[in-house]
């Protein structure tokens, strides 16, 4: 059983989820996304890009929260262009960066027609590599390194990069289907010959422009797992991504329990469905983006019955109806919702309104003094998210006072 390969669950909410178009996360939204991912056993969060200047201060505090033990055993990991200069600088502005992806195109089609003769097949590889080196000379841990593309790379360069890049002392390749144009089918026969020529572990990076998204990332993992290797599925909270999205984090899970014949697959027996309503309920609130109410295990419909028979037959055993139970997902718990007086904190807030709020979360403060400074960082947080804070929010701000000033300072 030990001695089986491992599924792990990589998110990448807090990157390809933010670079989508029309919606973003604010420096304390993507904080929040990584506390609950940690809470949830996710094996890593791709928490950003360290090489963008508007991050350096979100990037640094989480780090720092990874020091004081709170966001553990959850690794970080920042995405770059798998370039020296890129890694340099990652290392400049995020000293403490241990995981790092680096990327780069691999298909004919991105070599030619976006590279446009600045880079050929050989000189990828070698570029590709002295960024690997240079990223264990500055003592990064562990080290991805993406192939874009990879779903439309003849199958030998994509070999031929993959084994270059192990040479060079990569920890990992990320098979990406950028443009979501594989199929189970097809992802499975090219997974499994890199995987069997590589013999790396393989992460798996699908996009759902075909509505194929979760069945091509189970079915990558099982090629990697097939030929002896561990694999590693990229999701976003609630399918969010580029374009039509990446994979959905609570179904990849749910596909991975309980598709039938996924249950000789060994997942990393951190993951913990518990948290899946709380965070994909978040990301909904934080995204402005409502959850469909047909979604995989969190939507409103999921677990509602209305026809006769199958009403009838869920009261009478679950099992007749439902494939898995609404409570391993962390639902079940009546929601309060304050339909008379409330006292909400915002950027005008007073000190007196401010107190009320947090008496209700049952944070005392030590003095006056104390509750000033929070409720200054309290306003500062509503003017950084534009929307009402949600109770953890007040409560990390509340815990974490520096760490909070540190993620809404910036300074262009
Ligand atoms: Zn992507």
């Amino acid at each position: 059983m030990t001695n089986k390969p491992k599924i792990h669950i990589i998110d990448v909410t807090n990157r390809d989820g933010v670079q989508t178009s029309r919606i973003c996360l604010s420096k304390l939204q993507k904080t929040m996304i990584n506390i609950y991912l940690n809470d949830m056993g996710i094996f890593q969060s791709e928490f950003g890009f360290p090489v963008t200047h508007h991050e350096t201060n979100y990037l640094n505090a989480n780090l720092e929260l990874v020091k004081m033990g709170v966001l553990s055993p959850i690794r970080l990991s920042g995405w770059i262009r798998a370039t020296r200069d890129d890694v340099k600088t990652a290392f400049k502005m995020v000293p403490q960066i241990k995981h790092l992806n680096l990327s780069i195109s691999t298909s004919d089609q991105m070599i030619m027609h976006k590279f446009k003769g600045k880079l050929d097949h050989q000189s990828v590889i070698q570029e590709m590599a002295g960024a690997v080196k240079e990223a264990l000379k500055s003592k990064a841990e562990c080290i991805g390194v993406n192939a874009e593309d990879a779903s439309r790379t003849r199958m030998d360069y994509l070999i031929e990069f993959s084994l270059a890049a192990k040479e060079a002392g990569a920890n990992r390749i990320r098979y990406c289907d950028t443009l979501g144009c594989d199929t189970p089918f097809s992802i499975y026969e090219r997974i499994k010959l890199l995987a069997e020529a590589l013999k790396l572990p393989i992460e798996i990076h699908c996009h759902n422009d075909l509505g194929l998204v979760v069945a091509n990332s189970i079915a990558g993992a099982k090629a990697a797992c097939d030929s002896g290797c561990d694999a590693y599925i990229n999701t976003c909270v609630n399918g969010m991504g580029e374009r039509a999205g990446n994979a959905d984090l609570i179904s990849v899970i749910l596909a991975l329990k309980y598709g039938t014949g996924m249950q000789e697959y060994v997942l990393d027996e951190r993951v913990n469905l518990k948290m899946a309503w709380k965070i994909c309920k978040y990301a909904s609130y934080a995204f402005g983006v409502p959850i469909p109410i047909n979604q995989p295990g969190v939507g409103t419909n999921a677990f509602a019955h209305e026809s006769g028979i199958h009403a009838d037959g869920a009261l009478k055993d679950r099992r007749n109806y439902e494939l898995y139970d609404f409570e391993e997902l962390g639902r079940g718990e009546p929601e309060i919702i304050e339909t008379g007086r409330k006292i909400t904190a915002g950027e005008y807030s007073g000190i007196k309104g401010f107190r009320n709020v947090y008496e209700k979360l049952e944070l005392a403060f030590r003095d006056d003094e104390e509750a000033t400074k929070v409720l200054e960082l309290v306003r500062y947080a509503n003017v950084h998210n534009q929307k009402p804070l949600v109770d953890d929010e007040l409560k990390f701000i509340a815990t974490y006072p520096d760490i909070a000033r540190k993620i809404f300072t910036m300074t262009p």
